[in-house]
């Protein structure tokens, strides 16, 4: 029988998840074609930005991986370029070489029988003017790298002679834009390094550094009223009022930034509606992600052979691409459209008050289990049957089919219906090897049975001094949350655990205690 073709675009989670469960005896080739020849564990990216660990105990390199099971059939391939065009018709992908340092460009093509793309996102700056050419992002290990030079930079800087106290404060202001886990741990991370490193000499990397801390402020900025959007409540006021309090991060709230020059930065408050321009001697930049190159691409191909209008990668609930359905989307990149299971649950609810004659108060029956796995997923349904409550309660609207229907696609279509997460990546990386390694799961059946379930199995998020903070999804819809020393100890393991590779595993317990020790 015919072994097909798998090529596997990126190295990230959703990738290497899958490249690990795919059963290799099954397909006459896996190439994997990615521009970063390593595997990030992302989740440590901010230890690396201020040296609690060094980049190369959070990278596993690509050979590694897939020369894993070397003695078994059929190698992986992986070749170091981008895609840059894909054509669902002829299945053909082109790439392009991805060297920065030699002057040599080559440009292959390569055909598929089943595409699975993770390519993930790339850093949105929303047009804010200044963002691109004078802020730090950190998505890549030499974001991280670069970040860290700016920062002893800064630091050796201010403990110049010459130094006024004007210059010392702006090179010493950093500010970390987007109050997300990533904008969240950073900031953390970056407060233990400054006021307990660099305050404590004894400790110091920097010992020569003598740098006033009276100078050194770490601020969070973000624009929506609570950090950590998404999160239970618990855990988001008990991570504000941690960095306020414990880890001297100054955090503010309901704050935009409007603009960046080289040394200022502009800042609009939404609550006085007033601008402000304030000096900074860092500022990074975490706040939102958006499509890759990639993904517009593939996205202008479909919509111009289908009656498609996305402006996203959208797939069913198997992650097949809508519109190319031997493509498989997974992770950031792609986002599954659940609307005919919200659909069916909301209209067979109203159907069936519609039968009982009754308002909208009966308890809802339980959600679908496609539906109840996320917490978007299930605040998602709890909007839709507020407005329609709404509608009914204040402005006394007789609702009608039509109605609900209307309110169920405005709900769908303004949000993402999975967490851009690890977890989420990795899960649905290891669902799609399934499908295709499962021959007798058919691949075009719509069963529900057979969708993507997303699991959440909680979620983690450093909040500086030592101290963690953790929600598990309990029942009922009610997170269970902890926080405090000891769960940072239950963050430590569960990134070591996560980890997959011995080397990795070897130097970040190594990095971890030579930080504790020492110093960073
Ligand atoms: C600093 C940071 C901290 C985070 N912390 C957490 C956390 O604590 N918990 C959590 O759950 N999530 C966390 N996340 C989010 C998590 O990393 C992402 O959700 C996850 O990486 C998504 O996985 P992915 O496979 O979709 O994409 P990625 O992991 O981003 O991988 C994308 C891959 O595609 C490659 N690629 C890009 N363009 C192309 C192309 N044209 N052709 C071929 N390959 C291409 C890239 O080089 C990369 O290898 C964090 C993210 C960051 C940046």
């Amino acid at each position: 029988t015919h072994k097909p073709k798998v090529v596997i675009l990126g190295t990230g989670w959703a990738s290497i998840a899958a490249l690990n469960k795919l059963d290799r005896d099954k397909y006459e080739s896996i190439t994997v074609i990615s521009p970063r020849n390593s595997f990030l564990f992302t989740p440590l990216l901010p230890c690396t930005a201020v040296g609690t660990l060094s980049h190369t105990s959070v990278a596993i390199p690509i050979r590694d991986i897939t020369s894993y099971k070397r003695y078994l059939p059929p190698t992986i391939e992986y070749a170091y370029a981008y895609a840059s065009e894909i054509d669902p018709l002829t299945k053909q992908i082109k790439c392009n070489h991805s060297g920065q340092f030699s002057n040599h460009s080559s440009e292959f093509t390569i055909g598929y029988d089943k595409l699975i793309m993770s390519v993930g996102c790339k850093t949105n700056t929303w047009n804010t003017p200044g963002v691109e050419e004078h802020c730090h992002y950190l998505k890549e290990s030499g974001d991280a790298i670069l970040m860290r030079q700016q920062i002893i930079e800064n630091l050796e800087l201010a403990s110049l002679p010459n130094m006024t106290d004007a210059d010392k404060n702006r090179l010493l202001s950093f500010y970390i834009v987007g109050g997300g886990p990533t904008g969240v741990e950073l900031a953390a991370e970056l407060s233990d390094l400054l006021h307990e490193d660099i305050a404590n000499q004894q400790h110091s990397f920097f010992r020569g550094v003598k740098a006033d801390m009276s100078n050194v402020s770490v601020t969070l900025v973000q624009s929506a009223p609570k950090l950590l959007p998404g999160f239970p409540h618990q855990i988001q006021d008990f991570c504000q009022s941690h960095l306020n309090k414990e880890s001297k991060v100054d955090v503010m709230l309901n704050t935009r930034v409007t603009g960046v020059s080289d040394t200022t930065m502009e800042l609009y408050d939404k609550h006085t509606k007033t601008t402000r321009n304030v000096p900074y001697g860092l500022v990074v930049w975490t706040a939102g992600v958006q499509p890759t190159d990639i993904a517009h691409s593939l996205l202008k191909e479909i919509n111009s052979v289908t009656t498609l209008n996305d402006t996203t990668i959208q797939t069913d609930s198997h992650c097949r691409v809508l519109g190319a359905p031997d493509i498989f989307a997974v992770g950031d990149c792609a986002d599954i459209v659940l609307l005919p299971e919200y659909m069916k649950y909301v209209t067979d609810l109203f159907q069936n008050k519609l039968t009982l004659q009754q308002a909208i108060d009966p308890p809802p029956p339980p959600l679908p289990p496609v539906l109840s796995r996320s917490s978007p997923t299930q605040r998602l349904v709890k909007r839709i049957l507020a407005d329609l409550e709404k509608l009914v309660v204040e402005n006394n609207i007789q609702l009608d089919f039509e109605t609900v229907e209307k309110i169920v696609e405005e709900r769908c279509s303004r949000q993402k219906h999975l967490p851009p997460t690890a977890q989420v990546a990795q899960q649905q990386g290891h669902y799609v090897a399934d499908l295709l390694n499962n021959s007798v799961i058919d691949m075009y059946h719509n069963d529900e049975s057979t969708s993507f379930q997303y699991l959440n199995r909680g979620q983690l998020v450093y909040v500086g001094a030592h101290v963690a903070s953790m929600a598990l999804p309990g029942t009922n819809d009610i997170d269970v949350t902890w926080a405090g020393t000891a769960t940072n100890f239950v963050w430590h393991a569960a990134y070591f655990g996560m980890l997959e590779s011995t080397t990795g595993r070897y130097e970040l317990a190594v990095d971890w205690i030579k930080s504790y020790v020492f110093g960073r």
